[in-house]
């Protein structure tokens, strides 16, 4: 009971304050002081070389407010290492778009009510010419209504993962496959933080749904609702490396395009699909490929480019795509999202005009609004970014 109150009296008395720096002496115990907000990055980033050239870091940070009242967040700072400037600065608008009370999608706001925590989904993108930083930590600033003030507060201190990412073959052949909802500011796949099994999972940090353009830039040609009227519907999958089938389904049927399936529950959310062990820890899932077409079984060893099923409609899927993403586990949700690369392609294009400019051509299949690359970007080791338009090398 001492320990409790000592904090509410401090809380009473004195300005908010959280963590100060850590002293620069190693030896001297850092002073005791209460904390109005407690923040912790959920997993270590782990960066990775998008198809724009630069090093990208995408991670979590829960913030807690551990005070009774309203908190406004105003401003968080991303450091690396010793740097004095920030990689990157929030601001109270920005914040607004990338933190969630709960961790729930759709659900952002820069404040949190008392006892409230929130999870800032955050993406730095490193300037050219800055080496990935080994550490990161994150200065907040907010505004406490039970205070009466601002207040500045560190913390969020986490290393930076050193390890590369794994290196991949093309999933898919041949030109016109546009990457729905990848890296790193679109949110259906980025955001899908999962509480799961008594913790929280973010599997899909790094998916891609790989959808084909047709010559004329749309994804379907004719009646919408049949699904081999998509480009990318039976397109062969390949496996991206050598490895060891882990898991599979093969028996489920293609949903009608258009919605997402009602009720679906979420053993059936993959669809068919294969779960590659690529070694290394790293694990590849392809969701929601054709009834049928899954031609591999657990066990099986796979070559890099045997082909291993075609691209279906299964599962938690309104539209025929290749969903792949890489894991540290065999399980398609309760693992931690890995970040990889492709050894080589081509972009030829961008949809600059974003998520919303993909769905609508998909649900109206119209064309998607391309800028083209010219001449186009031959890609080694990189990340397709969201909305690219890549064609796979060899
Ligand atoms: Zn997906």
């Amino acid at each position: 009971m001492k320990t409790l109150l000592a904090l509410a009296v401090g809380f009473a008395l004195g300005s908010p304050l959280g963590h100060a720096p850590r002293a620069e002496t190693p030896a001297a115990p850092a002073a005791v002081k209460p904390t109005a907000l407690v923040g912790e990055v959920l997993f270590p980033p782990k960066p990775v070389l998008g198809s724009d050239g630069l090093q990208h870091l995408v991670y979590e940070l829960q913030l807690s407010n551990v005070t009774a009242e309203r908190v406004q967040l105003k401003r968080i700072g991303i450091f690396g290492d010793d740097d004095k400037e920030p990689l990157a600065v929030l601001d109270g608008a920005e914040i607004a778009q990338r933190f969630s009370p709960a961790g729930r999608r759709g659900n952002e706001s820069a404040e949190l009510g008392g006892y409230q925590y929130g999870i800032g989904f955050l993406h730095v993108a490193l300037p050219v010419g800055r080496t990935v930083p080994q550490r990161l930590r994150h200065e907040v600033e907010a505004w406490f209504d039970q205070f009466k003030a601002d207040a500045t507060m560190q913390f969020g201190a986490i290393a930076v993962a050193s390890s590369a990412p794994p290196v991949l073959g093309p999933p898919l052949r041949g030109d016109g496959y546009i990457a729905g909802d990848g890296c790193c500011d679109s949110t259906r796949h980025v955001r899908a933080l999962l509480p799961l099994n008594g913790g929280f999972r973010l599997a899909q940090r790094f998916a891609i749904d790989w959808e084909k353009l047709g010559a004329d830039g749309r994804l379907v040609q004719g009646d919408r609702k049949q699904v081999g009227n998509y480009h990318i519907y039976g397109e062969p999958i390949l496996a991206v490396a050598d490895g060891t089938i882990v898991d599979t389904r093969n028996d489920l049927p293609d949903q009608v395009p258009g919605a997402l399936p009602d009720g679906l529950p979420i053993s059936e959310a993959d669809g068919n699909f294969a779960v590659l062990d690529i070694g290394g820890g790293a694990f590849v899932l392809y969701a929601h490929m054709k009834p049928g077409s899954v031609r591999v079984r657990t066990g099986d060893k796979v070559k890099r480019g045997n082909v291993i099923g075609e691209v279906g409609n299964t599962g938690n899927s309104s539209e025929p795509h290749l969903h792949l993403h890489v894991m540290d586990g065999p399980s398609p949700l309760l693992a931690d999202g890995l970040p990889y690369v492709f050894d080589a392609f081509t972009v030829k294009a961008i949809d600059r005009a974003g998520t919303a400019d993909f769905d609508r051509a998909a649900e109206t299949g119209s064309p998607v609004s391309l800028t083209p690359l010219v001449p186009p970007l031959a890609i080694r080791n990189a990340l397709p970014l969201d909305l690219s338009v890549v064609e796979w090398g060899q």
